[in-house]
């Protein structure tokens, strides 16, 4: 360890680190990161005209804390032009062009199409705000379902990483809201970044160098002689660094390990947020024409393996411009991304392209590879009547010296909530360097 005392120390690469390094950039910062990579669950890898994409891709449109960075880094959203809102159900496609539509579309009883529908509306009218959330589960507010509806919205709400009966009914509400671009903080999760979620990530490591320590695993940050010792390990060596102010951008349970001088609820508050599993498979195709799948971009998996599917070239498909191969992608959240974990690879990327290859029988001869990704920690999300205003309190207090931020600052976690706590903490950071000087 040097004499030096950084500014300040950014722990975490994703999303919340990465915006809380750029509004530092000025400062004498560094930022430490476990993974060889930048990005944390914003994942994607080139693969010539395509890329093969693992983690977070819907970035938010219009005005947003992401928005605002990447485009200062010069990169490109580009629009989704496929169908964004397609449900497989019984094996069968189905892209009608309003939602409102699937009650009348499907294949079902009279039984069935009037809980659809009755579950919709009471989700319209949560989502535009005309009834407050209330503070049960997602599963009180859509009520009983019969099980081919129940299979519908459970595997859309996985998009939580949780069960409708886990998650809050403001999570629910989030999921749709965001989708249907009118959620409470009014950002809507619908473009693509040119060349895959991992440029952010590319982007902020060109822009950092050498500021950004990776194989860096925070073990510890603590008060030490009015400065905070931070320590961690990397290439299986123990390193330690001085910083004034340091900002804690990764998971919660992983926040509440590193700073052991977090007043206890509000450590008690992290160590207890929720998070489900997402398992990803990415498939990079080889067709040389057009495919069925061409003019959807997300798809509800109502009897697969996996709940959602995505065709990641969806938005490169414009202009009849079309070039050979492809990128799709599907995960499974909560409870069988759960069972997933359990399972190889192999198994898992065997399992989940028998259930596309039922859904899309072009696709059998045209694939060429398939990446597994497994997340543990894929979403965060609030349970039914959790508490989280400990929280609150500490990041909203002066004087502090750690601060937090992640996604779990929403209800629902999304990289532009990340973001946003990321820019909020770099804020905090710069008025207590202020103060100090
Ligand atoms: C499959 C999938 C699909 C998703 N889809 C979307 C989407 O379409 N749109 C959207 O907005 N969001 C999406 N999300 C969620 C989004 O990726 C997250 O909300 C966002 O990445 C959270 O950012 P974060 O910085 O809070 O946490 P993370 O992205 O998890 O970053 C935390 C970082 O901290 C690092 N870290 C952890 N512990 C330590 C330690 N001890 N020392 C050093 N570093 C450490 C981790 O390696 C990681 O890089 C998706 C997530 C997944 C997994």
């Amino acid at each position: 360890m040097h004499d030096r005392v950084h500014d300040v120390a950014v722990i975490g690469g994703g999303p919340a680190g990465m915006a809380a390094a750029w509004h530092l950039r000025d400062l004498d910062l560094v930022l430490l990161e476990e993974r060889r990579r930048l990005g944390g669950r914003l994942y994607s890898e080139p693969r010539g005209e395509y890329w093969l994409n693992l983690g977070g891709h819907l970035f938010p449109s219009g005005r947003s804390h992401v928005q605002e960075i990447i485009s200062a880094l010069g990169l490109r959203t580009v629009a989704i032009s496929g169908s964004k809102t397609s449900l497989e159900f019984g094996g069968t496609v189905y892209s009608p062009r309003r939602v409102e539509s699937y009650p009348f579309v499907l294949p079902m009883t009279v039984r069935e199409r009037v809980a659809l529908a009755r579950a919709g509306l009471r989700l319209a009218a949560g989502v535009r705000g005309r009834r407050p959330p209330p503070d049960g589960s997602f599963a009180e507010l859509l009520g009983p379902l019969p099980a081919r509806v129940d299979a519908i919205l459970r595997a859309a709400g996985r998009r939580a990483c949780a069960e409708l009966e886990q998650q809050s009914a403001s999570v629910g509400l989030s999921l749709f809201g965001t989708l249907w671009g009118d959620g409470a903080d009014g950002v809507s999760l619908s473009v693509n970044l040119d060349g895959g979620s991992g440029r952010w990530a590319e982007a902020m490591s060109g822009l950092l160098g050498e500021r950004a320590r990776l194989g860096a695993r925070v073990v510890s940050a603590a008060e030490r002689d009015g400065h905070q010792l931070v320590v961690y390990r990397r290439d299986g060596r123990e390193e330690r660094l001085r910083a004034r102010q340091v900002i804690l951008a990764v998971p919660a349970p992983a926040a509440a390990a590193i700073a052991s001088e977090l007043p206890e609820p509000v450590a008690r508050c992290l160590a207890g947020i929720g998070y489900g599993a997402f398992v990803c498979a990415g498939v990079i195709t080889k067709e040389t024409g057009a495919m069925p799948w061409d003019d959807i971009y997300a798809l509800v998996s109502a009897s697969s393996c996996y709940d959602m599917w995505f065709n990641h070239a969806n938005p490169l498909r414009t202009g009849g411009h079309r070039a050979d191969g492809g990128s799709l992608m599907c995960y499974a959240g909560g409870a069988p991304a759960a069972a997933f974990l359990e399972i190889e690879e192999s198994e898992i990327a065997s399992l989940m392209l028998a259930d596309m290859l039922r859904i899309f029988p072009r696709l059998d001869g045209n694939i060429d590879e398939v990446k597994v990704q497994k997340w543990e920690r894929g979403n965060v999300y609030r349970r039914p009547g959790e508490d989280r205003s400990a929280l609150h309190d500490y990041a909203n207090a002066p004087g502090r010296a750690v601060h937090l931020a992640g996604d779990y600052f929403g209800d629902l976690g999304n990289m532009e909530v990340a973001a946003g706590a990321g820019a909020a903490a770099a804020g905090k950071v710069r008025h207590e360097l202020s103060r100090a000087s």
